[in-house]
């Protein structure tokens, strides 16, 4: 498998250490399975948590796990634990995709939001800079706030104009709402550790990858509340729906669903991070948008194609009222506001490591649904007919 590896410019591909931190989370836990199964590659995974990828930790009823010398879990808080810097060092290249990353606490959780995205990455930052050591770090395609195509009239032909809605890594604005809508405190922090980051690769030579994911969803996305999860919790709106679908209640659509999203398959998406990782020389000093373009909908038509796809995974019929309107407010509190539009450029990642996604919506959503439906339908049904404790 490992041996006869070679990078995009045919040069042999070495075995390295990377300490990924937050790779007990949905895309660490993807990270992690495609080092294990396709690479000689070792990690050190860092987290809270670790239930994603207990499956790569603990060997089976069927044997010891093939790649068990490869994978270390240390259960670490890197808001406070001094065991972080010794585990950088020991690692070739440090991966941190630790974060707060689901919109519902954006407003309500400012604070965390902003230590989380902000005040705990500086230490991975510095600690990489002066052990002169690697850094890919996950940012967001959030970063670029709203199109700037949305504050033209809205019968503005120039609306359909590319220059007024794709969104370039070297060329597009940061365009964020005001401080009172708390909504942009995730943005800014990501942006702000952007910029320092940059400004590390520029001042003291740190070599870093930067990326920005649009929408990667799949398989064990964030969590299905009152299964997995806290019953009040708001997960992404992969996670949302899906568990609309599962209980039969109608998916609920803020301010009407009107908002476009791309969304991309996770497989897809882990595919050019191991580029990243395996073509340092490409990679280093540049920000990717990892995402894609074809794949483009409203929110109101992701919950209508879900309906359809669940429909035909698990046998069910729709329900006669598939959705419901819900304010803003009413789902998220005050201070929420949304990005408008998100079309991911290509251009960079294309020309330096020659990536694109492949996997259509429709055919993501049926894996990823058959998944949400095999994972949870019976606990849910469980669940539902416990009887309530008076
Ligand atoms: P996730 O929440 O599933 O994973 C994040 C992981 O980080 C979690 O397992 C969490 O326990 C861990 N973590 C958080 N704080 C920590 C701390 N202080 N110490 C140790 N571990 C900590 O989220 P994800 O979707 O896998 O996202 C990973 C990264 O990608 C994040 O930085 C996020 O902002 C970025 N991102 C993801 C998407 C997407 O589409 N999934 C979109 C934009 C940005
Ligand atoms: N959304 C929705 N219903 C839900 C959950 C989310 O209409 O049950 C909308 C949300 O307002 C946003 C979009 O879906 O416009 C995507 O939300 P997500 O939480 O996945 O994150 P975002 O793409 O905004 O970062």
């Amino acid at each position: 498998m490992a041996s006869e590896r070679v990078d995009l410019d045919g040069n042999l591909i070495k075995s390295i250490t990377i300490c990924m931190i937050g790779a007990g989370g949905f895309i660490g836990s993807h990270l992690c399975e495609k080092l294990m199964s396709e690479t000689p590659h070792k990690v050190l995974a860092v987290d809270v948590y670790n239930d994603k990828i207990k499956h790569l930790l603990e060997p089976s009823a069927s044997g010891e796990l093939p790649w068990a010398d490869r994978i270390q879990f240390h259960r670490l808080n890197i808001k406070n634990d001094s065991r972080l810097e010794g585990l950088i060092k020991m690692a070739d290249l440090t991966i941190n995709l630790a974060a707060i990353c689901t919109p519902a606490d954006y407003n309500t959780r400012p604070l965390d939001t902003i230590y989380s995205n902000f005040i705990d990455a500086l230490p991975v930052v510095k600690y990489c800079s002066e052990n002169s050591k690697r850094l890919i770090h996950f940012s967001t395609c959030e970063v670029y706030g709203k199109t700037i195509g949305c504050f033209l009239p809205k019968d503005s032909p120039l609306r359909q104009d590319p220059a007024y809605y794709v969104l370039s890594e070297d060329a597009s604005p940061c365009i964020f709402g005001p401080i009172e809508k708390q909504r942009w405190s995730y943005a800014c922090a990501k942006q702000l550790i952007e910029r320092l980051i940059y400004a590390e690769g520029a001042e003291n030579g740190l070599e870093f990858t930067i990326v920005r994911p649009f929408n990667w969803i799949g398989p064990r996305m964030d969590f299905i509340p009152g299964i997995d999860g806290p019953s009040e919790g708001v997960p992404r709106v992969l996670a949302c729906f899906s568990n609309n679908l599962l209980r039969r209640e109608p998916l609920k659509l803020v301010d009407g669903g009107q908002s476009q999203r791309t969304f991309i398959y996770i497989k897809d998406a882990i595919e050019a991070v191991l580029l990243m990782i395996e073509n340092p020389a490409r990679a280093n000093g540049q920000i990717f948008n990892v995402g894609n373009p074809n794949n483009e909908v409203t929110v109101k038509q992701l919950a209508e194609m879900m309906t359809q796809v669940y429909s035909k995974v698990s046998g069910e019929s729709s329900l006669e009222t598939p959705t419901i309107d819900v304010s803003s407010k009413e789902f998220y509190g005050e201070g929420y506001d949304d990005s408008d539009k998100r079309i991911p450029d290509m251009t960079i990642i294309n020309r330096q490591l020659g990536w694109n996604p492949k996997t259509s919506l429709w055919d993501l959503l049926e894996s990823t649904l058959t998944y949400q439906h095999r994972t949870y339908a019976e606990a849910i049904k469980k669940a539902i007919s416990k009887p309530v404790a008076s």
